[in-house]
């Protein structure tokens, strides 16, 4: 099965977090919680999901 995971230092945030799941549908509100909670980003903006989008990585483990 498939695993996405999305490494927020990769977006050039010095932050450590990490989280992944199995589609894009279930990652997506993880990092928007997160966003939210830890960088006060009460909405995420079309340049945010496009770079959220580049770093999110698919692997197969
Ligand atoms: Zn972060």
């Amino acid at each position: 099965m498939a695993k996405y995971s999305f490494k927020c230092a990769d977006t050039g945030q010095n932050c450590a977090f990490e989280t992944k799941a199995s589609t894009k549908e279930e990652l997506m509100p993880l990092i928007a919680n997160h966003a939210k909670t830890a960088h006060n980003m009460t909405e995420i903006s079309p340049e945010v999901m496009e770079k959220v989008n580049s770093v999110i990585k698919k692997s197969f483990f």
